[in-house]
């Protein structure tokens, strides 16, 4: 598997990611080890390790004879991405890893320890299209969509760290996803449902990790909410509002134009009613922008008497902006309005920050 520096062939443009037994379900998994002369019981084995296991070490894989082995390997557990550089900062309890993919696109994953629990933020693309004018990957545009195994071996490579104990802290189990890193899911929606399936489906089919412990974020695709409400998970959905109002959000997050406020809340609350959980709302507060006390009131008009939960952020500016964090007493009154209306608010901590592992501000330093 991938170490420092290893890759450097460098595909042409457009060509796609090589197959991973991540990519695959079980029952093509055993197709392809069908395909490849082998008995289908040993997609069972393999699965066993790399899902199982969580062994990416296929000398220790003593129950498949050497040669299968060897041929099972090359075909299903191509090395996809190798490790630029890991950084961490706040006690070492936050990780940043920068990876290189097989076409030398650049991805990051960032690992986050709390005392009761351990969240793996992870890129469902390399860059972004969604263009929100404060989020530096929105800045760079969109590269590629990531492949199923290209997301969900950020998160295998994370519990492999996790178990061996080679992250600072000592040996842990990772609890929770959230798809919060580079990229906009549900604008790469077949891979990441994928991922989904991978990452939750119990082992050996899958890691096993709870669908509550996932959540997908989203600038508010509202046909591609409406069809995640109908998958019948319990993930979680967070919604990245930043506006109240059509007019501020059509700039925020430009995606508003094609599907306003209203169509969007609707989306969410569909979403809330299938999954039955609160759906997140996400709000970076950006001094003297959209952290008024009249919007943090028409926000609370809005979405009180639903399930959700708002999450303000505080802005972490991207190099050049002309956009800042909020005053610490206009964040106060905001969070003070919202739960004046009732609505359940905090503010999110800003993990990260030092090392440009925070919101927004993945890769986009290299
Ligand atoms: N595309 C998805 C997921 C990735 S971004 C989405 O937009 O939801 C994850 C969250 O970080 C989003 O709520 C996004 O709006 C927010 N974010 C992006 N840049 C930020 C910044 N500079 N400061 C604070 N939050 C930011």
């Amino acid at each position: 598997m991938p170490k420092p520096g290893e890759l450097t062939f460098v595909a042409p443009r457009g060509a796609k990611p090589p197959r991973h037994l991540a990519d695959l379900s079980p029952a093509e998994r055993k197709e392809a080890v069908a395909e490849l002369g082998e008995q289908p019981f040993r997609a069972k084995q393999l699965s066993n390790h790399y899902f199982g296991r969580m062994s990416n070490d296929p000398e220790s894989w003593t129950d498949i004879p050497a040669a299968s082995r060897g041929k099972l390997t090359e075909a299903l557990l191509p090395e996809l991405m190798s490790v630029v550089r890991h950084v961490s900062c706040d006690d070492d309890e936050t990780r940043k890893t920068l990876w290189k993919l097989f076409d030398g696109t650049l991805v990051e994953s960032v690992l986050m320890r709390y005392p009761d629990r351990v969240t793996m933020c992870i890129s469902s693309q390399a860059g972004c299209g969604m263009n929100c004018p404060f989020c530096a990957t929105g800045q760079a545009g969109l590269t590629r969509n990531l492949s199923t195994a290209e997301i969900v071996e950020q998160i295998a490579a994370g519990m492999r760290d996790l178990k061996s104990g080679s992250v600072a802290g000592g040996e842990a189990r990772l609890s929770n996803v959230v798809f919060m890193g580079m990229g906009e899911p549900l604008a790469n929606y077949n891979r990441v449902l994928s991922a989904i399936r991978r990452l939750t489906d119990p082992a050996p089919d899958g890691f096993g990790l709870s669908q509550r412990g996932i959540t997908v974020s989203t600038v508010g695709l509202v046909p591609a909410m409406h069809r995640f409400a109908d998958e019948g998970l319990s993930c979680r959905l967070a919604l990245s509002l930043h506006a109240p109002d059509d007019e501020l959000r059509d700039e925020l997050v430009p995606v508003n134009t094609r599907w306003k406020v209203a169509e969007v809340l609707d989306a969410a609350w569909n979403y809330a009613e299938k999954s039955g959980r609160r759906v997140s709302i996400e709000y970076a507060l950006i001094k003297d922008i959209n952290d008024q006390a009249w919007r943090a009131d028409l926000l609370g008009r809005l979405i009180k008497n639903q399930r959700v939960h708002v999450n303000l952020i505080p802005l972490n500016p991207t190099p050049g902006s002309k956009w800042t964090a909020s005053r610490p007493e206009d964040e106060r009154e905001f969070v003070r309005r919202l739960q004046a209306h009732g609505v359940p608010t905090t503010v999110r901590d800003t993990r990260g920050q030092e090392i440009d592992g925070a919101c927004g501000q993945l890769a986009a330093a290299g």
